[in-house]
């Protein structure tokens, strides 16, 4: 999961499907319970934010029940309004009736209120109310509220039924309001490509921290660390250093850089894994990856900088052409694929990756700026 957009306001992900549909149950099941025996109640959901939780409530409701909808609209942006008004109101007899209200969010209580109004009148045996979230720290009524789903932060919410101006209501899980504050770039590209060259030059333009996962796992080979003799067993080779011990060494040197401005990514994500973890991870935070800035140089030209770069970097996978043929089909078959799964997002920019470094920095350049 990452973080979405919805018109212009950026929302990270906040309550998952698995949590929603353990609370929905619990909650179904709690009614249910406290229901007195053959009692046939009649569950009203208060549109149109409910009509997702109203549908997996009623599902998991174990006895008899009927269904009704009423309509309010309470919302105008991302702040409560209290101008409550009612749209569609119920047609079904209640008198004499348990009536539960499903409602998807309660906040300032305000729409409990109107709905307490209106079924004052209705001459129903009982009333009670059930919500999936609740917002302690706005609610200012005193009214009584029989179930509750999830208390939550007086955060605006998205997903699972509930908008933003009409959109996010068709996510299955819910997503709370963030402002992300990085500015995070993979710089992507075969091995050669020149990522770590120009990387070192963009870091300070932007004032971004540059991680590249050879660099470090090349300080660490060269310390003897655990770490670093676990990786040189593929690096000598080649091959991908395995993607948890890849991942969790990410993860670690953000977490060093905890209040950078945000950082350049190079030579990570390798595969589709690593580019779904770093999304779950920067989502988590509240933040994105802006865009993946993709130098693009035919093979090749790559081999010849490797070999070229071999005689003076010291890399062993750089002075042999089978290891360095190796790591190209390691590209091509695990990595490239990335391409992919940025464009899908509108996130690829590629760059052509042949000319002089001072001319690649600006095309590169070009496009930071507008990220
Ligand atoms: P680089 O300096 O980016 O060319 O990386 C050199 C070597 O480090 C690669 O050939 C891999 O063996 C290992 N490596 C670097 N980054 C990763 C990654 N994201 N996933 C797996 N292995 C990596």
């Amino acid at each position: 999961m990452s973080i979405i957009k919805l018109h212009d306001l950026y929302f990270k992900p906040y309550v998952s499907k698995k949590e929603i549909n353990a609370i929905v149950h619990f909650m179904a099941d709690k009614v249910y319970e406290e229901m007195p025996k053959n009692e046939i109640p009649i569950f009203v959901g208060i549109l149109n934010g409910c009509f997702l939780f109203a549908a997996d409530f009623i599902r998991a409701y174990k006895g008899d029940c009927e269904v009704s909808f009423v309509k309010l609209s309470s919302y105008n942006g991302t702040k409560s309004s209290e101008n409550v008004k009612q749209l569609v109101g119920i047609n079904e007899d209640l008198s004499n009736r348990t009536v539960v209200i499903l409602e998807d969010i309660i906040d300032t209580g305000a729409t409990l209120q109107e709905i307490y109004n209106i079924f004052r009148t209705k001459n129903v045996k009982q009333l009670k109310v059930a919500t999936l979230f609740f917002k302690p720290e706005v609610f200012r009524k005193e009214l009584p509220i029989d179930y509750i789903g999830k208390n939550i932060d007086d955060k605006f919410i998205v997903g699972y039924g509930l908008d933003y101006n009409g959109l996010g209501r068709n996510y299955p899980e819910i997503y709370q309001l963030t402002i992300p504050k990085m500015k995070n770039i993979v710089l992507f590209g075969p091995p050669g490509a020149g990522k770590g060259t120009q990387a070192n030059f963009l870091k300070d333009m932007y004032n971004l921290v540059h991680i590249s996962t050879g660099d470090v796992f090349r300080f660490n080979i060269k310390n003897k660390t655990e770490l670093g003799l676990l990786a040189k067993q593929y690096m000598d080779e080649g091959d991908l250093v395995p993607d948890e011990v890849t991942i969790n060494m990410l993860k670690a040197e953000v977490e060093k850089n905890a209040d950078a401005n945000g950082f350049i990514f190079d030579g990570f994500p390798r595969t589709q894994s690593q580019a779904e973890a770093l999304d779950d991870f920067l989502a988590e935070k509240g933040e994105q990856i802006n865009g993946m800035v993709a130098l693009e140089v035919p093979e090749d030209i790559l081999v010849e900088r490797l070999l070229e770069r071999g005689k003076t970097s010291g890399r062993t996978d750089d002075t042999d052409e089978n290891k360095i043929r190796n790591r190209f089909n390691e590209y091509n078959t695990k990595t490239a694929i990335l391409k992919d799964y940025f464009e899908a997002q509108g996130k690829y920019f590629g760059i052509n990756g042949v000319g002089s470094i001072e001319e690649i920095t600006k095309r590169i350049s070009n496009v930071f700026d507008k990220l």
